[in-house]
């Protein structure tokens, strides 16, 4: 790809980090505690493309919780276990039309035509993962994002601890979902362990690598290690680029057509098939609940690399 140059991809994230550095728009997220204490300055922007190369620019050291990023990940595994039909029958793959945390959307369909990527999907989604205890479903979860990172990845516990302190909303979420039998086994446990895989702490380097696995059909690009069936890529893109970005994933899919996810931390992922994956992290998010600085740089880089998969070039 001639867009794809070292100079160009280099040129671009340094452009996009100057032109954003000082932006201080938006507000790191509150309604879970910790989320609020975070460094609102971090700001690190990485790609890696699907040959293994690694840019960066800024921060590419300081951790934050992963949040619903993790989402996408955990679908991949559910995906693999349970094949490529299991997710749209039990949780649809829609768009809501509601906010992430709806409880109105679950009624509206009994918990169907929803999605992994808003929390009623993604807590059943969580409670997919075969496993015959805890421990072995969450260590299984863990190691498969840290197969994704290419390092091994540990939870923030005191963002787990904030988040498991205020997480009612999410618990009678995973309650109704049990209720209208899209949870088998203990709502409870499934709550607990969707909140740790939000709270797994992960730098931009790592949000890059994993969004590379993506872009590289599902093997990661530096480790080899095959991750997701190259067969079943397409259709965990479509759901990010249904439901990626809030209630903006259309406004971000017109502007950029990269399938991508956001999360509360303040990182965002995203990829362009077959070329790149992209992550940035900056807490302040805005209205939408998505990193203001992580939007604007991802989408100018894109735009200068040739990203957008509508393209024909
Ligand atoms: N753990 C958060 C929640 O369930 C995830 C929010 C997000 O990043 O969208 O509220």
């Amino acid at each position: 790809d001639s867009k794809l140059t070292e100079k160009n991809i280099n040129d671009a994230l340094k452009k996009a980090y100057d032109k954003y550095k000082g932006l201080k728009e938006g507000a790191n997220a509150d309604y879970i505690p910790a989320l609020a204490k975070v460094d609102s300055n971090i700001f690190g922007i990485v790609l890696v493309t699907v040959d293994g190369k690694v840019y960066s620019v800024g921060d590419i050291e300081s951790e934050v919780s992963i949040q619903s990023i993790s989402k996408v990940f955990t679908m991949a595994k559910v995906t693999e276990e349970k094949g490529i039909d299991a997710l749209p029958k039990n949780v649809g793959v829609d768009a809501t039309g509601q906010v992430f945390n709806s409880i109105y959307a679950i009624e509206q369909h009994q918990g169907h035509e929803m999605n992994p990527l808003v929390n009623a999907g993604a807590i059943t989604t969580t409670s997919m993962v075969a496993g015959k205890s805890y421990n072995e479903i969450w260590n299984k979860i863990l190691g498969y994002y840290s197969d994704f990172a290419g390092r091994e990845l540990t939870v923030l516990e005191d963002i787990y601890k904030s988040e498991a302190a205020t997480n009612q909303r999410n618990q009678a979420i995973a309650h109704l979902m049990y209720a209208y039998g899209h949870i088998e086994g203990d709502p409870l446990q499934a709550t607990d362990i969707y909140t740790r895989q939000c709270s797994v702490g992960v730098n931009a380097k790592d949000l890059a690598m994993m969004a590379s696995t993506l872009a590289n059909a599902g093997t990661n690009p530096v480790t080899g290690k095959d991750l997701v069936k190259a067969e079943d890529i397409p259709e965990i893109l479509a759901v990010m680029a249904t439901a990626g970005l809030y209630d903006d994933a259309g406004k971000w899919l017109y502007k950029t057509g990269l399938p991508a996810k956001s999360g509360v931390g303040g990182g965002i992922i995203a990829i362009s098939p077959g070329k790149f994956g992209i992550a940035a992290i900056s807490p302040p998010l805005d209205a939408a609940g998505n990193s203001v600085r992580a939007q604007k740089a991802i989408a100018d880089i894109s735009a200068t690399l040739g990203g957008n998969p509508y393209e024909v070039q």
